[in-house]
């Protein structure tokens, strides 16, 4: 929804509003040159009013954590009024889970739909091969910091102080490794479309008594989640489908074209509402924290660990790869995602940042509606490399902690598995934290142990989901780089175009929200009018 340009003379001065209301956009400009004082207000004012979501945002995690020290010091509240404190953070939960479904399923489909299956490959596979690089570079950051930090050595010296804060964990038989792969790639074939929305399949395991012996049996079961993963699965391959059947498949995509550009309406009324939501998120998740100096001292070099882990491959790593091959500055792309990743802070959700993101890249980071819609969807069922650091992390304080050595096998296991696993985790509070089973499985190590991770991951998790959201993010920065240096190299239009396989009639009111497939090439790349009707990837 952008306004009307106000008029301009000739000389591009605006002309006074019709109703005497404030005159905006060269007007000022003009207010800007009249004298040193005024400009630099005016300035501060533009850039106020630019910034003023993520302003806020920042503004509500310090007022957030503020309270809940506050409300703790104070000595909490009663249960009634933990409710009310607790229902504007609920309440954007809820706003955001409700847009996810919607959201993801129209934006794959009419993004699958409007690029050509060679685009298509090639941008998935360049997506899919820097998730795989980055997500095991931060595995190999996680267990390098953690063998060279030796978190479970501190650990098992004041392990006697830590009893009572885990409580007891119910022993429950631990899921084999294969099951967890086999489980995975059911998911990606749900059976039944309309219960993928809400549950995922997962094998469990009861015990028998078969001829006196106690038998581990695995149960296939549907369980609360919805599967985002087969969700996408299915989007990209429809969407596929739909551009395959050309004219006959252009009122399908039209919809869904639609449906998305209103859901996005939807997200950015969200988006007012995100630093309320995350004010209260914050404060009331600080205010009820209990035994925090014990976690610290019992678990601060874990936490530790996971934190700079996050830091190092957030501020560090990731930027320096988007620097080398974008040649831009990282960190104004990093400023312009801000809210979402405050979002990502306050509700430990990849899959509830999704929408606050989609927004965020395309109208601060210049990605366009097609890579976004396409990629981020994926990325944020897919992409974790906040899970994969601290998964690395947990099973090598796992194995400190038992004094189990780990040999150069062990820790390639963990590596391949932490990124394997990552995959498999639900962008969702403490998804990670499931799969981290499969890793300690895969090494010999006590699952139980995963309890004391729980314990502090309430923390963990929330740097670690900002870094996968934050993965995500550059990735599609990236790919809008490579696909904006490839329309200007290439001299052959028709390599990088998108093409419809079948003439279709332009639509006439046809917007840069419609779908390529609508539109027809009417020129060489390079050429701005053209670059700027045409999808080109
Ligand atoms: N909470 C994380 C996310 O939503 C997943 C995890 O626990 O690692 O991205």
């Amino acid at each position: 929804m952008v306004a009307d340009p106000p008029k301009t003379d000739p000389k591009g001065f605006a002309e006074p509003a019709a109703n005497g209301g404030p005159v905006v956009g060269p007007a000022e400009d003009q207010v800007a040159t009249s004298g040193g004082c005024c400009s630099s207000w005016t300035q501060v004012r533009r850039c106020l009013r630019a910034n003023l979501l993520v302003l806020l945002t920042v503004v509500a995690v310090a007022i957030g954590v503020a309270l809940g020290l506050g409300v703790s010091k104070a000595g909490g509240l009663g249960p009634q009024h933990w409710t009310a404190f607790e229902f504007p953070g609920e309440l954007l939960l809820r706003l955001l889970k409700m847009i996810i479904l919607p959201l993801v399923v129209c934006s794959l489909i009419s993004g699958a739909a409007s690029l050509d299956p060679s685009a298509l490959g090639r941008l998935g596979g360049w997506a899919l091969l820097f998730f795989l690089v980055t997500t095991l570079l931060a595995s190999a950051l996680g267990v390098g910091l953690a063998l060279a930090l030796q978190p479970g050595a501190a650990f098992a010296a004041i392990n006697a102080s830590f009893e009572g804060v885990t409580g007891s964990v119910e022993e429950t038989p631990s899921k084999e490794v294969l099951d967890s792969f086999l489980d995975l790639a059911r998911n990606i074939f749900p059976s039944n479309l309309v219960s993928a929305t809400f549950s995922s399949y997962s094998t469990t395991y009861q015990l028998r008594k078969i001829n006196g012996t106690q038998v581990k049996v695995p149960v296939g079961l549907e369980v609360e989640g919805t599967n985002i993963l087969g969700l996408v699965v299915f989007a990209i391959v429809f969407g596929g489908a739909l551009r395959k059947l050309g004219p006959e498949g252009e009122l399908l995509i039209r919809f869904f074209n639609s449906f998305n550009d209103a859901t996005m309406v939807l997200v950015s009324w969200i988006m007012w509402y995100a630093p309320v939501g995350i004010l209260f998120l914050v404060a009331s998740k600080i205010a009820k924290m209990q035994d925090v100096g014990k976690l610290f001292t019992s678990l601060g070099k874990y936490i530790l660990c996971c934190l700079l882990g996050h830091a190092i491959h957030g501020i560090l790593v990731l930027p320096l790869i988007y620097f080398i091959f974008t040649r831009k500055n990282p960190y104004r792309f990093l400023w312009g995602i801000m809210t979402p990743l405050a979002t990502a802070f306050g509700t430990s959700s990849s899959s509830a940042t999704l929408p606050l993101m989609m927004k965020c890249v395309e109208e601060k980071n210049g990605v366009s509606k097609h890579i976004s819609r396409f990629i981020l969807p994926i990325g944020a069922t897919v992409n974790m490399d906040g899970a994969a650091l601290f998964q690395c992390v947990a099973a090598v304080f796992i194995a400190q902690l038992n004094r189990r050595p780990l040999n150069f096998v062990n820790i390639i296991t963990i590596l391949v598995t932490a990124t394997a696993s990552s995959v498999g985790a639900a962008g969702i509070p403490a998804g990670g934290v499931l799969t981290l089973a499969i890793i300690l499985e895969a090494v010999n190590l006590p699952v139980n142990e995963i309890s004391l991770i729980l314990a502090v991951d309430w923390l963990v998790d929330r740097s670690c989901t900002i870094l996968n959201v934050e993965g995500d993010a550059l990735g599609a920065g990236l790919l809008q780089s490579y696909v904006d240096r490839t329309k200007t190299q290439s001299t052959e239009p028709e390599l990088i175009q998108v093409k419809s396989e079948v003439p279709l009639n332009p639509l006439p009111a046809a917007t840069e929200e419609g779908n390529p497939l609508l539109k027809q090439y009417q020129g060489p790349p390079g050429d701005a009018a053209t670059c700027e009707k045409e999808s080109v990837m």
